[in-house]
């Protein structure tokens, strides 16, 4: 049986594509294999938001150069935000790699594989889907914020028609998906470029009203682009869960006009107070860069305070890194140094911590809905609506079930229960 395997690095829109690509090729015939050197069909799917994410790709590609001239039958592709418009410059770069594919643009691989495609058996079934799933809704992004190369290598918007979103998300269903989430580098301008402009509430509206689907989340919002009736559909649709993930970056209006973000620290604030004042239950998460090009001591202690004031449930943080081609690469200098960025990063990844345990132990002894998504070192983990991860343990199979769990322990990270097992919904 033919086998690939597919490694991801990066966002969840890379993990979206990798998912739809397994699918794909599993329809073809293929077989997922985690052993690398046995595989027939080899992806690396990646990314290049930073420089750490590249280096770990460039890492992965280096490994893969014995391993294409001990079998070099073995088809190894390059795909994703690595793959810019010059393909002749990686194809010299990297000579083992035979195709190099554009993010979520498989055909050159899939036409491939399918050449080479085991006979299919009439009994041939895909392998088992988790109960939860990714569903691009719109792709790119025209933000072009000023440290982001996400628009240089994903292009345009374009957002998919919300009837054939709903058949996607119908056939997943069948297949015993209980959750999905809608993705975009912007889902909140879902829509403008359709002929009839729905937005993310109406396509929330009518997702809403698949049977047998439990939970629908998506991600990631802009802050500039949130509208009240996004807010009101979060608020009264049953099966949109109460979380938001909205990107604040920094916390002074300086930093984020340089960035090119479009808000300010104060409309900010405000759009927080609206989505809590609507949904009290909301759990909000937002990422932060630290060290942007001039960013002083002084701004950087603006980004501490309106986490301190917001105290968000969780923070992504990254230290700034310079991706060339794009307008911060061109016209600012990066002055800020690795160890004062590094020292920041720190700073706030403390006070964080710090929050999202004293959030968490709020909840300990309160018992909570979790969609069990699998299994880690013998116990069953889950996500409640809120996305706070849950471990609990229980013999029997528990995969795919919306469960109660009472809180018996809290982290920052993660709590951990014991079912209560009169309340197990399947
Ligand atoms: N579209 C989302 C938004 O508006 O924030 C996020 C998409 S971006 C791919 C994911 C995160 O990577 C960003 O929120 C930002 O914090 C981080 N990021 C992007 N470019 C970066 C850079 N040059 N240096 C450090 N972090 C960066
Ligand atoms: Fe990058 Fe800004 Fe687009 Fe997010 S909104 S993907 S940070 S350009």
């Amino acid at each position: 049986m033919a086998s690939y395997y597919i490694w991801t690095v990066g966002c969840q829109m890379n993990q979206a594509d990798s998912e739809q690509l397994a699918a794909s090729l599993e329809m073809l015939g293929y077989q997922p294999t985690q052993e690398i050197d046995n595989a027939d069909l080899i992806v690396l799917n990646s990314c290049v938001v930073r420089q750490s994410a590249e280096n770990r790709v460039l890492g992965k590609l280096d490994s893969l150069k014995e391993l294409k001239r001990l079998s070099p039958d073995t088809v190894v592709a390059l795909a994703g935000c690595m793959v810019d418009s010059d393909i002749d410059r990686l194809k010299h770069r990297f000579p083992y790699v035979d195709l190099f594919l554009k993010p979520g643009q498989f055909n050159g691989l899939l036409e491939l594989a399918k050449a080479r495609a085991p006979k299919l058996s009439d009994s041939f079934t895909t392998s088992a889907l988790s109960p939860t799933a990714f569903v691009t809704i719109i792709e790119g992004c025209d933000n072009f914020c000023s440290y982001c190369i996400v628009p240089y290598r994903r292009g345009r918007e374009k957002s998919h028609p919300i009837a054939e979103l709903r058949r996607q998300v119908e056939s997943l269903v069948q297949r015993g998906v209980k959750e999905i989430t809608l993705l975009g580098q912007n889902v909140d301008s879902y829509g403008h470029d359709l002929p009839d402009k729905p937005g993310l509430a109406d396509l929330l509206q009518e997702l809403n009203s698949i049977e047998r689907l439990t939970r629908i989340r998506f991600l990631t919002s802009h802050p500039k682009d949130m509208s009240q009736k996004l807010i009101q559909a979060v608020a009264s649709l049953e099966k949109v869960c109460e979380h938001i993930s909205l990107p604040v970056q920094a916390g002074n209006d300086e930093i984020l006009q340089a960035m090119g973000r479009g808000y300010t620290v104060q409309s900010y604030r405000e759009l927080v107070e609206q989505i809590r004042c609507a949904i009290p239950t909301v759990a909000l998460s937002t990422d932060v860069i630290v060290g942007f090009p001039g960013e002083t001591e002084e701004q950087f202690q603006r980004t501490i305070e309106l986490l301190s004031d917001l105290r968000f449930d969780t923070v992504h943080v990254a230290a700034y890194s310079v991706r060339p081609g794009t307008l911060a690469a061109k016209r600012l200098k990066d002055n800020v140094s690795l160890s004062e960025k590094r020292r920041r990063l720190q700073e706030v990844e403390e006070l964080q911590g710090n929050i999202a345990s004293e959030i968490n132990a709020r909840l300990l002894s309160h018992t909570l809905e979790v969609l069990v998504e699998g299994k880690k070192k013998g116990k069953w983990y889950g996500r409640t609506r809120t996305d706070k991860l849950v471990f609990f343990e229980n013999d029997a199979d528990c995969l795919g079930q919306l469960v109660s769990v009472e809180v018996k322990k809290t982290s920052p990270w993660a709590l951990q229960g014991s079912l209560k097992p009169s309340i197990v919904k399947t």
